[in-house]
């Protein structure tokens, strides 16, 4: 594995998080956004979780600012010609990933792999957009990237045993845990974790019960160690949104048919902690 200069596509929630593990554990990173705004905002958020992470023992004080300064901000795609691996964190549009594969296929060098943090859309798909399907993978981190453990690695129909080993290894070097999973719609964790979710907006938008006493009632219930509510507000219901259509559309089962509550929420720009209001009010 001859991997130093890490791209990473997209600098929102996942992609500064993604940044910040990849420049905490030795690579250089090019950070790519179309929005200069967001890179600097996914900066002072790496900052912060640094500190977070030192006062915590976790890292060096020290270390602070040569993490950050491994990490280079750019809205120019073609700055991803010098990077050795690619792990993309673009918002969860299908037709936005083939397309941005396609750029990335045009401009890495040759043998770099092309890995997606994609929640629930086909790697097969993104990878026969490219001239080397063999050379995509999965890798999707879990949220906040620097807290969790968890990458689930996921092997399309055309990804190469060597590729896979390749990633599996990076995320090892990142002190990761890597489980393994085929490329089916929502993988393992949102197969069942989304339904799940969806089920929660259901029963609030037939005022079962509070958003509250759901939270509570699953969180006690069920030893999670938060609601169900509590947790789309955290990942996004864009998010959580895109991939329930994901399910519903590639199972052809209604099971899967998205809340209307959510559908309306999401129109409603109401998108959880990064709009500042989903489920909950983030706003003061
Ligand atoms: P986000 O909305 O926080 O960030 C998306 C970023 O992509 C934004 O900064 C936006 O400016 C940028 N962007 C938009 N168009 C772009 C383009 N053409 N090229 C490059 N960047 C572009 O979304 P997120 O929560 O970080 O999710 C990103 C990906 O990670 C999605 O595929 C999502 O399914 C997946 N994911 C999300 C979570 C979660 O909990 N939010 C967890 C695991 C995986």
């Amino acid at each position: 594995m001859n991997i130093k200069i890490v791209g990473v596509v997209g600098a929102g929630q996942m992609g500064n998080g993604i940044s910040h593990v990849f420049a905490q554990y030795g690579y250089k990173v090019v950070m790519y956004d179309i929005n200069q705004e967001q890179l600097k905002k996914a900066v002072s958020i790496i900052e912060k979780n640094l500190r977070r992470q030192a006062k915590k023992g976790i890292i060096k004080e020290g270390e602070i600012k040569n993490i950050i300064e491994r990490i280079k901000l750019t809205t120019n795609l073609e700055d991803l010609k010098e990077v050795d691996y690619v792990v993309e964190a673009s918002p969860e549009n299908e037709s936005l990933k083939l397309e941005l594969f396609r750029k990335l296929d045009e401009i890495t060098k040759r043998d770099v792999i092309l890995a997606s943090n994609t929640s629930s859309i086909s790697i097969t798909k993104l990878a026969v957009a490219t001239k080397r399907p063999n050379k995509v993978v999965g890798m999707h981190f879990m949220n906040p990237v620097p807290v969790m453990s968890l990458v689930e690695m996921i092997k399309g129909f055309t990804t190469s045993e060597d590729t896979y080993n390749t990633a599996i290894e990076l995320a090892k070097s990142l002190n990761k845990e890597p489980v393994l999973s085929q490329d089916y719609p929502g993988f393992i964790v949102n197969r069942i974790l989304i339904p799940m979710i969806n089920e929660a907006i259901f029963a609030l938008g037939e005022e079962i019960a509070t958003a509250e006493d759901i939270d509570k009632a699953m969180k006690l219930g069920t030893n999670q160690p938060m609601g169900p509510l509590t947790l789309a507000d955290f990942i996004g219901l864009d998010t959580v949104l895109a991939i329930q259509n994901v399910l519903y559309e590639n199972f052809k089962d209604s099971k899967y048919r998205p809340a209307p509550l959510l559908v309306k929420m999401v129109e409603a720009g109401l998108l959880g902690r990064k709009s500042g209001k989903g489920f909950y009010d983030y706003s003061s």
